[in-house]
């Protein structure tokens, strides 16, 4: 086989396009063309079918806090008047010297109901027992 550029006697000719001419050259006269065989013509069809990947966007989630307004707030202290109130709180005026008036006055509380509550007649609400516990340095609230 020859060379059809250099006219070399050679085993193998590759095809080579030089000019639009397709030419079987040597190994050395090769690199004068662009080599037919590797020449490919590339098809769409890869393209066509490759698929876009469509990366899915993951929607935020906004978690809301719980309102905590509610829970924020003091809980009203559990509390309950002593059974025994009423004697507690006669013997401890007494022993100051108080009368129930001057107690009624200190309380901001009418005397009536002092002598209602000494009685056993009224159960003092939290409020009034707590001045009362702070007046006569008693204590008549309890926890339940
Ligand atoms: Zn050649």
């Amino acid at each position: 086989m020859e060379c059809e550029m250099c006219g070399a006697r050679v085993d193998k000719l590759k095809k080579i396009k030089v000019d639009g001419a397709i030419l079987s050259v040597c190994q050395k006269c090769e690199r004068f063309g662009t080599p037919v065989e590797s020449m490919r013509v590339y098809d769409d069809r890869g393209s066509k079918g490759s698929t876009q990947v469509n990366v899915p966007v993951k929607p935020v989630i906004i978690q809301r806090k719980p309102n905590r307004t509610r829970n924020s707030e003091k809980e009203i202290e559990s509390l309950e008047i002593v059974p025994e109130y009423a004697e507690v709180i006669r013997l401890a005026r007494e022993k100051t010297g108080m009368s129930q008036d001057e107690m009624a006055d200190k309380l901001r509380e009418k005397r009536t109901l002092i002598s209602a509550i000494e009685r056993g007649g009224i159960k003092p609400d939290i409020k009034t027992a707590r001045k009362i516990e702070n007046l006569l340095k008693i204590k008549i609230l309890e926890e339940f």
